[in-house]
């Protein structure tokens, strides 16, 4: 196989995920359509794990990158916990067999509902990320009559040189708290019979590769947590959070997960905690592909359109992040390249998927692989402009199933009545 990433690669001019060719997917299925490899989720999944062996750790899967409860399934059974940031995704990740004392769960705005229900669940903390958080978490455990694990989410205001809307590790960004205000917290909860503070969290962004800025943080809040202890209040876990970045662009080396662990790992040592991290992206995103066809080819003096029948409402990142998304044809093309942008069907000018990319020539009817389209792909698709949602497919050697059904017109409307 001349290889793409890993599992994903030409065969004899065939675009093949493990051993099968999306070609056949395609053919069954039809477009557009998620597909995953269980083969690459766990080879993305051991690359991560492993590499943080030395030290007591739980890799919790941020659910929101890929939430489909096979793939869930697939990483539980080697072992992940989940990063939840809902109460959906707690029930997702329950109903993948994910036991609950490997589940956390974040987010700025949690409803008292949403507590309750990881509270009765028995999830391993809560990470809290405001003060009136802790409040309304207080209150409700007291409700249950069942004491609150929780950490703070602390902010520890380092610039993870990532796209703006995934950096939230910046003191201007929305989510945490400051150590000062983190502190108070803490006593707070070391003080009510209802909280129990049993870890401190941080996450500071998403696609990141430059890795020291990890180490920064990790240092930040280690010192931090020495400062918790000299006070009496000690927390178990420390919980890095994600953002582990990936190589949208194939010829780009990936950063080895490795790398990574060097950051963090001498830094949990020498606390003697129970590692958390949340990578999403890394494990999920060069796991899965979405496949698109080619309605229209649309040339205008120098501008040619491939219009394809994926759109923003399919995959989102695109036009929200102006996210780069390789592309390539299921069917291998020898022969001049054009530049051409790839844009949807959506009634947006923003509906784009590639601009101004050199692909193969391509003709009404062709398929291609938008890669790196296994987080943040599907979980942010919407039905807008009353698109059903593609379906979702898991290949596994030399086999492939659904694992979610093309939504159908009275899916769109089922709630309407
Ligand atoms: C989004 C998110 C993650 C995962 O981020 P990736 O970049 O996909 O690894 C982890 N933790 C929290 C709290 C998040 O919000």
């Amino acid at each position: 196989m001349k290889e793409i990433y890993p599992e994903l690669g030409y065969r004899n001019g065939e675009l093949f995920f493990e051993e099968v060719p999306l070609k056949e997917v395609v053919q069954r299925v039809g477009t557009p359509v998620y597909v995953y490899s269980r083969k690459a989720l766990e080879y993305w999944f051991n690359e991560f794990d492993l590499a943080f062996s030395e030290v007591p750790h739980t890799t919790c899967f941020a659910v929101k990158s890929n939430s489909n409860v096979h793939v869930l399934k697939v990483l539980k059974e080697l072992g992940a916990g989940a990063d939840t940031v809902s109460m959906g995704e707690i029930f997702r990740a329950l109903t993948s067999g994910i036991n609950p004392k490997k589940v956390v769960f974040a987010g700025v705005g949690k409803r008292e509902e949403e507590l309750h229900f990881a509270l009765e669940r028995g999830i391993l903390m809560v990470n809290v990320e405001s003060e009136g958080e802790l409040y309304a978490l207080e209150k409700v455990a007291q409700k249950l009559g069942r004491r609150a694990p929780l950490a703070v989410r602390v902010n520890p205001d380092v610039n993870p040189k990532t796209h703006p809307y995934i950096s939230t590790g910046l003191k201007e960004a929305k989510f945490g708290v400051t150590f000062e205000k983190a502190f108070e917290l803490y006593r707070y909860a070391k003080k009510s019979r209802w909280l129990e503070p049993v870890g401190i969290h941080f996450h500071i962004g998403s696609q990141i590769t430059d890795i020291s800025v990890f180490g920064e943080a990790a240092r930040k809040v280690a010192n931090f947590v020495r400062e918790l202890h000299s006070e009496g209040i000690e927390v178990e876990y420390f919980d890095a959070g994600g953002g582990l970045g990936i190589n949208y662009r194939p010829e780009e080396k990936i950063v080895p997960a490795k790398r990574l662990a060097e950051e963090i790992i001498p830094v949990v040592k020498e606390l003697g905690c129970h590692l958390i991290l949340e990578p999403g992206r890394r494990i999920s995103g060069n796991a899965g592909v979405l496949i698109t066809q080619v309605l229209y080819v649309k040339k205008r003096e120098n501008k040619t359109f491939y219009i394809v029948d994926a759109g923003m409402n399919d995959i989102a990142r695109p036009s929200l992040y102006g996210a780069y998304h390789h592309i390539v044809p299921l069917q291998e093309r020898e022969g001049e390249n054009v530049v051409a942008d790839v844009v949807g069907p959506i009634c947006e000018t923003g509906d784009v998927i590639a601009k101004e990319r050199e692909l193969p020539s391509l003709k009404e009817g062709d398929y291609i692989a938008v890669l790196s389209a296994g987080a943040y792909g599907f979980t942010m698709a919407s039905n807008y402009n009353s698109r059903p949602r593609p379906a979702e497919v898991m290949v596994e050697g030399e086999n492939f199933k659904i694992v979610r059904q093309r939504e159908t017109l009275s899916d769109l409307i089922a709630r309407e009545f």
